[in-house]
């Protein structure tokens, strides 16, 4: 039946096992197999996408399949205490399966609910706002067997956490409204008014729309295709939830006036994994969308045809790289493409593609609907028009905030109620983190860059823990494809868990940069590129942090040397002092 569903073609490969993984719990090897014949494609193909995404398994996982956020603020809101009731009321071990195989329970990185954690997903279903006490309740129901769809609904509601809206998020557009002043303007019209307005993608790169859009309408093709890049999957980035929640038609839309442009007849929104849930929201809209002649054949009457499937991600922060997401949207492992060609003009199918962020689509739409004026009304020279942040961390109020580029840091902070702010990670772990000199700088395209996500640390967090966190982070993303970064990010993992294990020395910092430096330098893609920033930024900003958890300026084993022969000893029945190690380097006589 799944197969049927998707036509049994090769490129929904992803889409396939995401619903055998939904409906079933896991990709065993027959049925792997199975569906290698059933598409056509190698075994080793299936094999290779299942053990790449993080939410497919090639074993069956139970009924129920919880992870547990564990971005660095959903530690700081008590997320181990929920792990530890959770492993103890249902009986189960972290990452490994209940003995009656019906239960699994394991961490992921950030399920894009920072500003309401702790939270999980359950089946794919989120559960936000996490106490000790409903997490035992959680396992209650569990253990009897209860299913999801009896639990309380009020469980699975996720607030929208709108804070501040401005002329984007206080501005409700007409469904076709946008479409209907294109159509008076003509595709190269629109196209000028988006060039006039500046508009700059919201992914955090900043390309400029315009230039993307006519490369790709110029490039030659047997087709052109628009893809909505939804896999917002930086730490700490919740903004394109809201949108999809409360904006899905100012997306399609936008996705339709880049159609128009392009001379697109097809297009993709890919939807990072741990928004699933949001999935038959979406579908509805473009249903209500298609019966209200704004998608489909003949567009409002005219000769424009265009149509949008939704692809669901399936745990991969690598995809939101845009040749990575085209791959995973052909049926592949998202490792991105060797560049140039860029996607522009060899993305979906090596046919010309744009694809562009929620966020920028939803400008689109506005730009089209009011004009290029109306969005250079706010902004600065070189980053026109408004920026949504997701602020999270040590505030008040955290949630999704509107602001012009060029706000200060310390404007955010006074609105989202932070007091005592030792540092702010802007943009997320690939980002920049700063400390309180550098809060007079702007949130722009010139100075501050961000995808949306900012984070707040007070003077109470250990910021060496964050670090933690973070590198452990790409560590576990590193695609593998490239060395550097597949190794770099393994070593710089292990360098800040030595720091924080109290066995690092000075040197330890020293190969900590030239490892950096390595990685950066040797990438293939932004994963290796950024992936040492938090340990670069704090090492520049915060050095004595590092330096007071160092306790030699010596060579220090990162292991117990004398307690790995612990057992040797035991054997042999000696515990003299030559049947003993040292653990210092002058100890060892190394020096
Ligand atoms: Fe993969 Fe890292 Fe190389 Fe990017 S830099 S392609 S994530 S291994």
């Amino acid at each position: 039946r799944i197969l049927d569903e998707h036509r049994r073609d090769p490129l929904r490969l992803v889409q396939i096992l995401v619903r055998i993984q939904h409906d079933y719990g896991g990709c065993p090897p027959a049925v792997r197999d199975y569906i290698a014949k059933a598409v056509n494609v190698p075994q080793a193909q299936v094999h290779g996408v299942v053990e790449f995404y993080h939410f497919l398994s090639p074993e069956r996982l139970g009924d129920y399949r919880i992870y547990l956020s564990d971005n660095i603020t959903d530690r700081m809101l008590g997320n181990e205490r929920i792990m530890a009731v959770l492993q103890q009321d249902l009986q189960v071990r972290r990452g490994q399966p209940r003995a009656d195989g019906r239960v699994h329970l394991d961490y992921t990185s950030c399920t894009g609910l920072c500003d309401q954690g702790p939270a999980l997903l359950v089946n794919g279903r989120p559960i936000t706002r996490l106490t000790p006490a409903l997490a035992g309740e959680i396992a209650e129901r569990i253990n009897a067997a209860e299913p999801l769809d009896a639990w309380p609904a009020h469980w699975f509601q996720v607030e929208e956490s709108l804070r501040l809206a401005g002329p984007v998020l206080a501005a409700r557009s007409e469904p076709g409204r946008a479409l209907q002043a294109a159509f008076q303007q003509g595709p190269e019209r629109l196209l000028k008014e988006i060039d006039r307005s500046g508009l700059r993608g919201r992914g955090g790169a900043g390309f400029r729309t315009a230039l993307k859009w006519r490369v790709s309408r110029d490039a030659p093709g047997k087709a052109h295709y628009v893809v909505c890049n939804a896999d917002e999957g930086e730490p700490g980035t919740f903004k394109d939830r809201t949108l999809l929640t409360r904006f899905a038609d100012e997306v399609f839309e936008g996705m339709t006036l880049g159609a128009y442009v392009i001379g697109a007849e097809q297009g993709f929104l890919y939807l990072r994994a741990e928004y699933g849930w949001l999935y038959p929201h979406l579908v509805a809209v473009l249903a209500r969308r298609r019966a209200e002649h704004l998608l489909g054949h003949q567009i409002l009457g005219h000769d424009f045809n265009f149509d949008i499937d939704i692809h669901l991600g399936a745990g991969a922060y690598v995809a939101g790289e845009e040749s990575a997401l085209i791959e995973s949207l052909e049926g592949q492992r998202a490792v991105p493409r060797t560049r140039p060609p860029y996607t522009a003009t060899h993305g979906y199918l090596h046919q010309p593609t744009i694809c562009n962020n929620v966020e920028t689509f939803v400008k689109t739409t506005l730009i089209a609907r009011n004009g290029a004026d109306w969005f250079l009304a706010s902004g600065t020279r070189h980053s026109p028009g408004t920026k949504l942040l997701s602020v999270s961390g040590d505030v008040a109020r955290p949630g999704i905030y509107e602001y012009p580029f060029g706000v200060s840091v310390q404007t955010i902070l006074d609105a989202c109620g932070a007091t005592d702010t030792q540092a702010v990670q802007v943009g997320g772990p690939s980002g920049t983190c700063i400390t309180p000199l550098e809060f007079g700088r702007a949130i722009s395209f010139e100075d501050l860059s961000t995808g949306g996500s900012f984070m707040v640390f007070n003077r109470s967090r250990d910021m060496l823990a964050v670090v933690q966190n973070f590198t452990h982070f790409f560590a576990g993303e590193s695609c593998g494809f490239c060395t550097p970064c597949r190794v770099g990010t393994q070593l710089l993992r292990q360098s800040i868990d030595k720091i924080m294990a109290g066995h690092a020395s000075a040197r330890e910092l020293a190969d900590i940069a030239e490892t950096a430096s390595t990685i950066r330098s040797m990438s293939h893609c932004g994963l290796g590129q950024t992936c040492a920033n938090p340990l670069l930024d704090t090492l520049q900003r915060m050095r004595p942090l590092y330096e007071s958890r160092l306790t030699s300026l010596d060579f220090v084993p990162g292991f117990d040397l004398d307690g790995a022969l612990a057992p040797a000893r035991e054997l042999s029945r000696r515990d003299d002092a030559a049947a003993h190690l040292g653990q210092r380097c002058d100890e060892l006589g190394c020096i």
